[in-house]
């Protein structure tokens, strides 16, 4: 019914059941990111960060965002946009956002240690900190993005951290979108960085005269600033982390005979106009060719209607239809696949969730859009992407504090454990590790 030739949107179909076992695996892939050939394209520009420092950053912004500044950074306060730059509905929602968020990432924080006595007189304990210094990278090449300054603002005021960094591309007039200025302001940014790409990446990682050198870069970006922020987690000169490797965002979707067709298609289509680049899976379980062929249609038709439907019909050409014939080989498949989020249209929905595995945020039920969780509902949107979910959980508040252990014994505890330290250290042939136990066994022996 929607022959290529006429241009139809549409996605490849597969059975389960009937692809072979050496041909499985491909399914799982997602498109090819040669992360090694980018890293080698952004070194030089890291290293003349390194060099140049400021002057560096502002030829390379002249370069590559075409903005003439005298400085790249900017200080709080920030200046409040105006009425017209940022009507009143908008502020509103950036207000209802910046809550929910909030109130989630709030509940995340640790707020009492932990504490264990592990035998009588050896008490354990671990308690957070926050990061002092973090960078936030909100992409702005060719999108603004304030829902990114959220999700990476708020858990970062949540968890204390003390220096914000907030990196963006300026427009060509040297300026900041009022939206992600006014983010800045709610959360707490202490510094706008205005440099996109590689560039920001490295006066963070290293700091300038002018930019505040960061312990942490988080943040989702292209290629460049992905590659930039892999080569300094691996200088030990930089002695920065970062949140987790990022690749082109994506969505798996299950869906059984209760679902609705027009909400099936909207939601791979809201992935899909992501980039061309955007992984979009429709796990079905047994669905009728009729029901498929709603969705199908659902697909075309509302694809067509985007003002993105270029990017969306190529992220569609290169996504898959897989069917299955039950709701557990279904998620069996999502287990493997690891998507960065997971759609539930299935008749018990709820009931699935206890049986995921992998993924980095689920929407459950036909009323739980993607783009819920992507604005405002309060989960956060820095997911793990490319099969990461595996081992990756998203941004969270916990992402912007570390832990430190401490402990504490009593002279009977002590007395208790010390014999068990001194036969470990002397096993291992380490005299000193069993001599700072021995004398102080033997000094209390004297008591
Ligand atoms: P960006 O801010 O990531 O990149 C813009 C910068 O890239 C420019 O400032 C420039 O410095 C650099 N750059 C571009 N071309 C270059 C070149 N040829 N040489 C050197 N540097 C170059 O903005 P973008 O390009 O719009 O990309 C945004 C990305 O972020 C997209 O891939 C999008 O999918 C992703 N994203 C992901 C999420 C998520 O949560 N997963 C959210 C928002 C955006």
């Amino acid at each position: 019914a929607f022959p290529e030739s006429d241009g139809a949107v549409k996605m490849r179909t597969v059975t389960l059941a009937s692809v072979s076992p050496e041909e499985k695996p491909k399914l799982l892939l997602r498109p090819v990111l040669n992360s090694l050939a980018m890293i080698d394209k952004v070194k030089p520009i890291v290293e003349r960060v390194r060099r140049e420092g400021d002057e560096g950053l502002r030829a390379m912004t002249k370069q590559f965002d075409r903005a003439e500044l005298s400085s790249n950074i900017a200080l709080p306060p920030f200046a409040t946009p105006s009425e017209s730059q940022l009507p009143a509905d908008v502020r509103q929602a950036i207000d209802q956002a910046y809550a929910n968020v909030k109130a989630f990432h709030v509940a995340q924080a640790e707020t009492a240690p932990l504490s264990v006595e592990t035998m009588p007189g050896v008490v354990c304990s671990r308690f957070s900190r926050p990061i002092a210094r973090v960078g936030v990278y909100v992409p702005g090449g060719t999108a603004i993005l304030p829902s990114t300054a959220i999700m990476l603002g708020v858990p970062a005021q949540v968890a204390g951290c003390k220096e914000i960094v907030l990196a963006t591309p300026p427009r060509p007039d040297g300026s900041i979108s009022p939206e992600v200025l006014y983010v800045a302001q709610l959360t707490g940014v202490t510094c706008i960085l205005k440099a996109g790409g590689a560039q920001a990446v490295a006066a963070m990682a290293y700091g300038t005269k002018e930019v505040p050198k960061v312990d942490k870069i988080f943040g989702p970006g292209n290629q460049w600033v992905t590659a930039a922020k892999m080569l300094v987690q691996n200088d030990t000169d930089a002695l920065v982390a970062i949140d987790m490797p990022a690749g082109p965002s994506e969505v798996l979707v299950i869906a059984d005979h209760t679902a609705n067709p027009v909400f099936v298609a909207s939601d791979l289509l809201s992935q899909a106009e992501h980039g061309t680049d955007s992984q979009v899976v429709l796990v079905g379980i047994n669905l009728t060719s009729a029901h498929l062929e709603a969705i199908e249609q659902q697909i075309d038709v509302q694809a067509r209607a985007l003002p993105r439907v270029k990017i969306a019909r190529e992220a569609i050409k290169k996504s898959l239809i897989v069917l299955v014939d039950s709701v557990d080989e279904g998620i069996r498949f999502s287990n493997e696949y690891a998507p960065e989020h997971l759609i539930l249209h299935l008749e018990n929905s709820s009931g699935a969730v206890e049986k995921i595995d992998n993924a980095g945020s689920v929407f459950v039920g036909p009323f739980s859009p993607e783009s819920c969780g992507d604005y405002a509902s309060g989960t956060n949107h820095t997911l793990p992407t490319n099969g990461f979910a595996r081992q990756f959980s998203g941004v969270n508040t916990l992402s912007f504090q570390k832990h430190i252990t401490s402990q504490e014994l009593t002279a009977d505890g002590l007395r208790k454990l010390g014999p068990t330290v001194v036969t470990l250290a002397e096993r291992e042939g380490l005299e000193a590790h069993a001599n700072a136990v021995r004398v102080r066994l033997a000094e209390l022996s004297k008591a």
